[in-house]
């Protein structure tokens, strides 16, 4: 084996003609905004994470800002969120004028919501918990405190399709939910899309406009929105996909396994996070630890044999360039930061052969027999 790749995309689609199908049907009706087979998706897509509504929205980004926006939120207030994430929940907070407040990470990559509590202001008007990697946010706790509190829960479940914890799913817990159906999640389209999910009507009507220009029909405005609509072609990819996304998740589920049950014989080289019985982590990435000291040359290592490890993410959001007027500084957030220093990725996706992964067990053994190169 020559090469283990991160992305399975021509793999995945090598048998595209039932999709095509769908566009030719499209080309002949013309209606490329939205129309039937958005709304086929949306009312899928609502049923497989069983929430009332579904509204499809340009990208996963779009999915975290239109319902912040959606419950006013807006200038001057602060939204409480993860320091361990994706640059774009801390946008999504960003571009409607909000201030991104984060609280440090636990051991299993997810926001800490024992520190949830000591971030709250009298500026504070949303949480937006963020389920990384697949795994899940501890909710029963954070709803708690955001009910205490009476602040709204936008969640970011852009990585955790049909992630569960105390068997109920990531994304129906709060006031609404975004996903992502970037090519590179779980659930993945040929380009930028998105979709959130909530059960208030009042939530969805207002989400409804917003990703419409705020129009009511083709003459009246309700307010100012923007243009966000999820892509008519993406939602006829997202129709042929949904009914596969329970398998997916099995397949990465399986994977993942494989790799527990190989790594947690390698006498504490590898670190993996807990693995909890009242959690279904769907494995968006599987992140595991080293020594600080090996972390940088088992990634060169593993990239020289061919394995496209990665690691989610080298440098934190709040020492980021971009964020420094955010007033963080380095020490702010330790778990995040030691993360960081410590944590790779693995290619788990569906298309992963088994061979592929023994290959990448094979070397990650190699490297530790080796004593570290
Ligand atoms: C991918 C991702 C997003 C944003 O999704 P896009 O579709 O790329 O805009 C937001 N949050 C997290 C945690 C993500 O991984």
């Amino acid at each position: 084996m020559d090469k283990v790749r991160y992305s399975y995309l021509q793999q995945q689609f090598d048998k595209p003609e039932q999709i095509f199908e769908g566009i030719r049907q499209l080309l002949q009706t013309g209606a490329f905004t939205l129309g039937p087979q958005v709304e086929q998706f949306e009312k899928s897509f609502a049923a497989l994470i069983g929430t009332k509504h579904a509204i499809g929205v340009g990208s996963g980004t779009d999915a975290l800002k239109l319902p912040l926006k959606a419950l006013g939120i807006g200038h001057g207030d602060e939204v409480i969120t993860a320091a361990n994430t994706f640059i774009a929940t801390a946008g999504a907070i960003n571009e409607i004028g909000a201030r991104p407040v984060f609280v440090d990470a636990t051991k299993y990559y997810t926001m800490n919501v024992d520190q949830v509590e000591k971030a709250i202001t009298p500026k504070t008007k949303a949480i937006m918990p963020v389920h990384l990697t697949g795994e899940p946010v501890d909710m029963g706790p954070l709803m708690a405190i955001a009910k205490k509190h009476n602040l709204p829960i936008v969640e970011d479940a852009c990585q955790s399709i049909l992630c569960e914890i105390d068997g109920q799913r990531a994304g129906t817990f709060g006031a609404a939910a975004g996903f992502s159906l970037h090519p590179l999640k779980n659930l993945n389209v040929w380009g930028d899309a998105g979709v959130v999910v909530t059960n208030s009507d009042e939530v969805a009507n207002k989400l409804r406009l917003l990703r419409n220009h705020g129009m009511k029909n083709r003459d009246e405005i309700a307010v100012f929105g923007y243009n966000s609509r999820l892509d008519t072609l993406q939602a006829i990819v997202g129709n042929w996909l949904i009914p596969q996304t329970k398998d997916i998740t099995a397949q990465r589920r399986k994977n993942a396994a494989y790799y527990d049950e190989a790594f947690s014989k390698m006498n504490g080289m590898i670190r993996l996070a807990p693995r909890r019985s009242n959690v279904h982590q769907v494995y968006h990435l599987y992140m595991f630890e080293v020594e600080e000291a090996h972390r940088n040359k088992l990634h060169s290592y593993l990239l020289s044999k061919g394995i496209e490890a990665k690691v989610h993410y080298p440098i934190p959001l709040f020492l980021q360039e971009g964020l420094k007027f955010l007033g963080y500084k380095p020490g702010d957030f330790p778990e995040t930061e030691r993360q960081a220093r410590e944590i790779l990725t693995l290619p788990v996706d569906q298309h992963l052969s088994r061979e592929e992964a023994d290959y990448c067990i094979h070397h990650v053994q190699k490297y530790f027999q080796n004593g570290g190169m």
